[in-house]
């Protein structure tokens, strides 16, 4: 099958209607981003900032672009004029940063705070003291530029079930509880990103509002 029929394929069968699917198209070249986008499909994932940027640049301007990756800090100014959501916030230094960004383009910036739930050391992320530090303060309330629009999370990369169903049921309890003590007033904090290639019929079972596929879609990944 054509990654267009892919992706035609995975949103018909696989995900309920109301979940959203970012198309990881990460190390793919823009001639694979392009036969995607026969589908109709117009949401797409990269974790590099680089990568990001020229793929912007050289693809239709309708594509909602979705920055999954680690994010530091002296980057987030090349892709604040254009990218529609930042999975992975985990520090409130970075928040501040993109809030100033979004000033400079005259944004409010959607992002999502990502929370450590794998038993992994490597992968980022907060923890639920971490965040409700710096989201009780008042330099927080301050920040007109960005908007917390929900949370962010990777399982453990294993093959046991029972594991990565209690790591997104974490991500499910952080979400209520920042959701109860932080926004309850905030309609926009309503999204789950979580689900991979590998976890993702979990993750729709969990209650993820969002999965981020790449390989299923575009075939495996050559580095
Ligand atoms: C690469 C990546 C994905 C997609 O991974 P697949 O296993 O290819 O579906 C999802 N989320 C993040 C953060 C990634 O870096």
């Amino acid at each position: 099958m054509s990654v267009s029929e892919n992706i035609k394929d995975f949103l018909k069968n696989e995900i309920p209607s109301n979940v959203k699917l970012i198309a990881v198209s990460k190390t793919k070249p823009v001639e694979t981003i392009m036969e995607a986008y026969q589908s109709g499909h117009k949401v797409y994932g990269e974790n590099k900032v680089q990568e990001l940027v020229d793929k912007y640049e050289k693809l239709s301007k309708d594509i909602e672009w979705h920055m999954i990756g680690h994010m530091q800090s002296n980057k987030v100014k090349y892709i604040a004029p254009f990218v529609s959501l930042i999975h992975g916030v985990d520090s409130f230094k970075l928040l501040k940063v993109i809030n100033k960004e979004g000033r400079k383009n005259n944004r409010v910036m959607d992002c999502l705070l990502q929370f450590h739930i794998a038993k992994e050391e490597t992968k980022f992320g907060l923890d639920m003291e971490e965040a409700a530090e710096f989201l009780k303060s008042e330099e927080f309330k301050k920040l007109e530029h960005v908007n917390i629009c929900g949370v962010m999370g990777m399982a453990t990369f294993t093959e046991n079930e029972a594991t990565i169903r209690s790591e997104f049921k974490e991500l499910v309890y952080i979400f209520n509880e920042l959701k109860k003590t932080f926004f309850s007033d905030k309609e926009h904090f309503k999204e789950i990103s979580m689900g991979m290639s590998n976890d993702y019929k979990i993750a729709v079972e969990e209650g993820a509002t969002m999965v981020r596929i790449g390989s299923i879609l575009f075939g495996a990944r050559n580095y």
